[in-house]
């Protein structure tokens, strides 16, 4: 279905910020935003990245909504403790942890993000990450534009 994703991410926000007692950041280029994705997935996939912003760091979140030609892009910002570069290409599998003591911490079973993955495959989101460690990190889905939006950007 079409979901206007200013909409969706407002209300995230709006259900998240008094959970985690902490700033949900939303900047959006312009107030609809659309794209193609199923409601609940898109819910679900938002919801497991921003958990993991909140438990791996311990300041404000930043979402960002953009779009250029091609795509429309969220990025889910957090100024955490990082991934090291060794174990970006592994997160996604399943039950993966970074460093089980620090990771222990936290709790968590390493199965959110290879979850987020499938539901992203389903919608044909594609999801980036990138991160410095001590410094945060970014993770970023973008949804490509159907024809129709294709038509409206010309
Ligand atoms: P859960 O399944 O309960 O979410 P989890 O957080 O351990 O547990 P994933 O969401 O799959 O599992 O994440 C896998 C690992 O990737 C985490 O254990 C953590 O080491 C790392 N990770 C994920 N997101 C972040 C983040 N925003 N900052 C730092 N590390 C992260």
């Amino acid at each position: 279905e079409k979901l206007n994703l200013v909409d969706m991410i407002s209300g995230i926000k709006n259900r998240l910020e008094p959970v985690y007692g902490r700033n949900i950041e939303v900047h959006h280029e312009a107030d609809f935003m659309f794209v193609t994705a199923d409601a609940d997935s898109l819910d679900q996939l938002l919801k497991i990245f921003l958990d993991n912003a909140y438990k791996y760091s311990s300041e404000d979140i930043n979402i960002n909504i953009t779009k250029d030609k091609e795509f429309t892009r969220v990025d889910i910002i957090d100024r955490g403790i990082g991934i090291p570069e060794e174990d970006l290409g592994k997160i996604f599998n399943r039950f993966y942890r970074v460093d089980k003591a620090r990771a222990r911490k936290t709790g968590g079973s390493g199965l959110g993000l290879s979850i987020a993955d499938e539901l992203a495959k389903m919608n044909d989101i594609r999801v980036s990450v990138e991160s410095t460690v001590d410094e945060g990190t970014t993770f970023t889905l973008k949804f490509e534009h159907g024809k129709e939006e294709q038509d409206e950007n010309r």
